[in-house]
């Protein structure tokens, strides 16, 4: 099945996309996926959903986190006014002369300011949305409503809620609220402090603290309404196309001629930055020093005594 994620494998290293789909099964889920997983399904199906599917990958430690995340979300969307009419879309694209469709699913439909809108749900370490302006997924989205006339959306409501719990203001052996800068808590939870230790008449010093974190505090989740133009669409479709085809490609010929020669067919140039950077760096280097690796008969066994794991 050709996907936003898989063919975006295809626009970088051809040799990691191969080894993406050939060890794939040698890898668990990570604890990032699942708690990805486990935020989308809090918003989609509620919090005790998304609970469940931590405890069931034994990640307890995450459910205040996901509490706090989810909470922090669907405040801000009710304080936006975004009314959610529906959750994860599925699509599937038919392209011409091609047997494999490009599917893939939109995180939810929503109102707001009066306007259909799509729905992103992201999470990240760190907010950056510099990139949304020009994310290819928002336009796979796009593209895919207006190829398949699902919908006629405005554009893509993209949300990144920052994966870390907010910290409660430091207070001093003395009993005085700190005045660091980098002590991390929110404006609210400080004010809130301020009243509960000074009431109505905190000292200046504190006063003054409370005035500079209001103007610096760093957004925990930013919302990011972008749209595209028909022409943006367009040069899409035609990559999409470009890519399917490829993907059609290299499934062939793994079946035809099997991982080991394909692997091998697909030209590479590693550096040190990829491999430190590259999930199959491990299995790229092993073969590029050990020739006699047979890819078509790795088993679990095998794949852990050739790769150490
Ligand atoms: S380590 Fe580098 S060259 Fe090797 S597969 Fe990964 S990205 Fe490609």
């Amino acid at each position: 099945m050709a996907s936003f994620s898989s063919l975006s494998r295809l626009t970088g290293c051809k040799r990691k996309a191969v080894f993406g789909t050939v060890m794939s099964r040698f890898r668990g889920k990570s604890d990032a996926l699942t708690f990805g997983t486990a935020f989308h399904s809090s918003l989609e199906k509620g919090l005790d959903s998304g609970i469940a599917e931590l405890r069931r990958e034994h990640m307890h430690d995450s459910i205040p986190l996901l509490t706090e995340m989810w909470k922090r979300q669907t405040v801000f969307m009710a304080d936006q006014g975004i009314e959610i009419l529906e959750h994860e879309l599925p699509f599937e694209i038919t392209l011409p002369g091609l047997t494999e469709p490009f599917r893939g699913f939109i995180d939810g439909l929503a109102m707001w300011r009066d306007e259909v809108w799509l729905l992103e749900f992201k999470t990240a370490r760190y907010i950056d949305a510099s990139h949304v302006a020009i994310d290819s997924q928002v336009t796979s989205y796009l593209w895919a409503c207006r190829e398949t006339g699902l919908c006629e959306p405005k554009g893509v409501l993209y949300f990144i809620n920052q994966k870390s719990m907010d910290k409660p203001p430091v207070v001093l052996a003395s009993g005085h609220l700190s005045t660091a800068k980098n002590q991390g808590c929110s404006y609210d939870a400080y004010v809130q402090k301020a009243i509960e230790i000074y009431g109505d008449t905190p000292p200046a010093k504190v006063e003054l603290f409370m005035e500079w974190l209001e103007q610096n505090e760093q957004p925990k989740l930013v919302m990011a309404a972008v749209k595209r133009t028909e022409s943006q669409l367009d040069s899409f479709g035609e990559m999409v196309k470009e890519y399917v085809a490829e993907e059609q490609a290299l499934k062939q010929a793994l079946e035809e001629k099997g991982a080991s020669v394909v692997i091998r067919e697909q030209k590479c140039f590693p550096t040190g930055f990829c491999m430190k950077s590259c999930d199959y760096g491990f299995a790229c280097k092993a073969m590029l020093l050990d020739d006699a690796i047979e890819f078509d008969k790795l088993d679990e066994q095998k794949f852990g005594e050739i790769f150490g794991a």
